[in-house]
């Protein structure tokens, strides 16, 4: 097991009193700089989280106690584990706020939906995996961009094999990914190659994405991402300029169909003045 970092402190604390940042809070101002203006600068807490990506960060649960028995050298949970597992995440996110369903969602729709994902998590190669875990949920933290405060990644599992050290996150998504899909969200994945780089010295790092849909019959797909140092770079790049729109204090809102509904700011936004 790598050695922990120390804990950062909660990304939703002000922005001015924080001492890092993590890829997907410069996702959030990517998709709307308000929106990250409520979170991460103002502070305000979430009133509502979609049932649907409570379900995703429920799966992540299951999936990480998984790893982590293996990694403590136990067997692979039973199925009633993994469920165990899954509404103890569910839960978790409960009690930090309410869960707002969606037309035909309820716990017991959710409930046959874990039943499905985790028997093809359960079924998958990738739950059985080829090397030695390193780290599961593993946070790596660098001064990675001179400017910028710290770069957090939480890495959802590390696994060494004889010829590699393999970064892997996990998505769980409503419909299968294509390989182009893949490779065109490897940003994050790269900014974890750079946080990663000196993890196990000489070894070279493959970076994978393991997908997991949500679907009446789900599917686990793991996609290679090719690292390429030129784009690591520019990812750099990127941050740099989005932190300098956030320290200029550059904050408006994107309407988006996609956003909207699921954004617990709604009513800030609309009583914002500009
Ligand atoms: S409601 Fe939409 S535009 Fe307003 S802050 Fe939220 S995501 Fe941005």
């Amino acid at each position: 097991m790598i050695a922990p970092v120390d804990r950062p402190q909660s990304e939703t604390q002000p922005l001015y009193h924080r001492d890092y940042i993590s890829f997907s809070a410069i996702g959030t101002y990517q998709q709307c700089p308000l929106r990250y203006y409520f979170k991460y600068v103002a502070g305000l807490p979430e009133k509502f989280t979609t049932a649907s990506l409570a379900v995703g960060g429920a799966i992540h649960h299951a999936v990480e106690y998984h790893f982590n028995q293996l990694m403590a050298g136990d067997e692979p949970p039973s199925r009633d584990e993994l469920l165990s597992a899954f509404w103890e995440g569910w839960q978790s996110r409960c009690s930090n706020t309410a869960i707002r369903f969606g037309k035909h969602e309820n716990l017991d729709v959710i409930g046959e939906t874990a039943d499905r994902v985790i028997e093809a998590f359960r079924a998958s190669d990738f739950a059985r995996p080829d090397g030695r875990l390193l780290g599961v949920e593993e946070e790596l933290r660098e001064p990675l961009i001179p400017g910028l405060p710290d770069i957090l990644g939480r890495i959802d599992l590390i696994v060494e094999t004889a010829d590699a050290l393999k970064i892997i996150d996990l998505k769980t998504a409503r419909s299968r990914w294509s390989a182009g899909q893949a490779e065109r969200a490897g940003e994050q994945l790269l900014l974890y190659a750079a946080l990663a780089k000196d993890l196990v010295p000489g070894k070279p790092i493959q970076l994978e994405f393991a997908v997991i849909t949500k679907a009446k019959a789900p599917t686990l797909e793991c996609f290679g991402v090719s690292l390429n140092q030129p784009r690591i770079e520019r990812t750099k790049r990127v941050m740099r300029s989005v932190w300098s729109a956030i320290e200029s204090g550059h904050f408006y809102p994107v309407p988006s169909p996609q956003a909207c509904p699921g954004c617990s700011f709604r009513n800030e936004c609309a009583a914002w003045s500009g």
